[in-house]
């Protein structure tokens, strides 16, 4: 059982990694600040994915906490 309010906070957070994810999919270069603790920046690592060519799981790392989250199915470069 969750509560609403912790609901209402993930869903923001949520909403801040996707639009993270889009904005550095489009410039690797920029600098995005950390949704969790909106101090660190992320990082960006890809990883092939084995059975879907020319695409990766990109992960999304924060340099300052360590927070992360994963987009699947990302275009390799
Ligand atoms: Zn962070």
């Amino acid at each position: 059982m969750v509560c609403e309010q912790f609901e209402e906070v993930m869903k923001e957070t949520t909403r801040k990694w996707l639009s993270a994810g889009i904005s550095l999919s489009k410039d690797k270069s920029i600098i995005v600040a950390c949704p969790d603790c909106e101090e660190g920046t992320l990082m960006i690592k890809d990883e092939p994915i084995m059975d879907r060519k020319g695409k990766v799981e990109r992960w999304l790392i924060c340099d300052k906490c360590g927070a992360w989250n994963t987009i699947l199915g990302a275009d390799a470069e």
